[in-house]
């Protein structure tokens, strides 16, 4: 059996995870929902604030007589992500293969679970 085939999304929803590139590196955050046709996800700081805002502006609608500008989270790449282990911080993640053939996500410094 093959197994060099890479997987398509590395992340899943509720990961811990560290920017590695763009404007919010350094900031953690739990992703919150994922979209695997783009390899993009979405990640709620854990800190408070979004990671990667977008400032929206509205137009003054009827109802309310006023504009303003709304916080927008937006979907960011995996590839400015870096899995976040408990132990170590940010990682590179492994795979293993239990002797059931199931895949399990492993930290690759300490060879936890992630
Ligand atoms: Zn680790």
């Amino acid at each position: 059996m093959a197994t060099k085939a890479k997987p398509k999304m590395k992340l899943k929803k509720g990961d811990h995870v560290q920017v590695i590139q763009g404007k919010d590196i350094g900031k953690r955050g739990e992703v919150a929902h994922v979209f695997p046709e783009r390899n993009k996800v979405i990640v709620e700081s854990s800190e408070g604030g979004g990671i990667n805002v977008a400032k929206k502006h509205q137009k003054p609608t009827r109802a309310t007589m006023q504009g303003g500008i709304q916080d927008k989270t937006m979907p960011i790449h995996v590839s400015n992500l870096m899995l976040v282990c408990g132990k170590d911080g940010p990682v590179k993640v492994g795979y293993r293969i239990d002797p059931n053939g199931e895949k399990h996500r492993v930290c690759r410094k300490c060879g936890a679970e992630l």
